[in-house]
């Protein structure tokens, strides 16, 4: 009985005092605490950001929260902070339409009539296009507007196929539009729809609006931050889901996805960022940012502050600070 008692607070005391930890790669342990250091020592950073409101339900976002989530190796989600605030995936839909937009039509296709360019305007700029009028890279708002007219499919054909990509990475059924901010992007996106008439006055785009009403809607899918994690591990792992399912396993694809992040998914200040942070990602004017480690981890930040290139503040010191203190840069 005695035996049985002292074993019992061994194993308990043994439970308790055993630090939070993933493993991740080459023999390194992140721990739990320091995500959560992180998003304390960084969460009043929001203060010298902004909440984006140029899409007015957009401005509605509590600046406060602040949420950070990898997916490990071993594909279990990690998370801290306000992990359950939900928020628009925004831009980072654009990995996921140019991801079905290559398959559907091949990478050549796809790139006949848009560029590999970075750039140094912001992503609604208009004149994201080259000399032949040609989108510069399929992550800019000009070249994500034609990647989703090159998804087959009438009406709301090609967001459905996106939005079920969406739930299939995360296994999350219920993830959905916030049809609130749809109607919001759809009634203000004067500059999108520009980019989208100039385009098809070019003769790039046959098909009509609609497919314009297909961006707004995928920017519009509401998801958090642990779904986001979710995503960076999938395209960080070949196709790979974090459950080892490997129906859309595919090889080149990511790596082709992965180079457009690393070139131009952080918009304008992407080439600083290889710099300063060194792995492939994206943000959203929602303010979710998602990175990849190349075949080990995904992460994910948020917080809707964003600075003056349209990233996310503190999900920018937060990732800076965790992948140094990793050394997780592909540098
Ligand atoms: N829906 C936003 C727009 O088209 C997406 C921009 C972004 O997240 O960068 O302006």
């Amino acid at each position: 009985m005695y035996k049985t008692i002292s074993f019992l607070s061994i194993a308990i005391f043994y439970i308790l005092s055993t630090p939070s930890t993933i493993v991740c790669g080459q023999n390194k342990i992140i721990d739990k605490k320091v995500m959560l250091h992180l998003v304390n020592k960084h969460k009043l950073a929001f203060t010298q950001g902004k909440v984006a409101d140029y899409i007015p339900e957009l401005g509605k976002a509590n600046p406060k929260a602040v949420a950070f989530s990898i997916t490990n190796e071993n594909g279990e989600t990690w998370s801290v902070g306000d992990n359950k605030q939900k928020f628009t995936i925004q831009s980072i839909s654009k990995l996921i339409a140019l991801m079905l937009a290559v398959e559907e039509n091949g990478e050549e296709k796809v790139f006949t009539q848009m560029g590999y360019y970075g750039t140094h305007h912001p992503f609604n700029y208009f004149a994201n296009l080259d000399h032949n009028g040609r989108p510069l890279n399929p992550m800019m708002n000009a070249g994500a507007i034609y990647t989703t007219s090159l998804i087959a499919g009438d009406a709301d054909e090609p967001y459905q196929k996106i939005l079920a990509r969406i739930r299939y990475i995360t296994n999350n059924p219920k993830i959905d539009i916030n049809p609130t901010i749809y109607e919001s992007e759809k009634a203000t996106g004067y500059r999108n729809r520009g980019m989208f008439y100039l385009m098809k006055n070019y003769g790039m785009i046959e098909k009509e609006e609609e497919v314009l009403n297909n961006y707004f809607r995928q920017c519009s899918i509401e998801i958090d931050v642990e779904d986001l994690s979710k995503i960076a591990y999938f395209i960080a792992n070949q196709g790979t889901r974090y459950d080892g399912d490997k129906t859309h396993y595919n090889k080149e694809l990511m790596q082709l996805i992965q180079a457009q992040m690393l070139t131009a998914g952080m918009y304008e200040f992407s080439g600083e960022y290889a710099r300063t942070i060194a792995l492939p990602s994206k943000s959203g004017v929602g303010g979710g940012i998602i990175a990849t480690v190349p075949n080990k981890i995904g992460i994910a930040v948020y917080n809707p502050s964003l600075d003056e290139h349209g990233n996310s503040l503190v999900g920018y010191l937060i990732l800076k600070d965790f992948v140094q203190e990793y050394s997780l840069g592909i540098f």
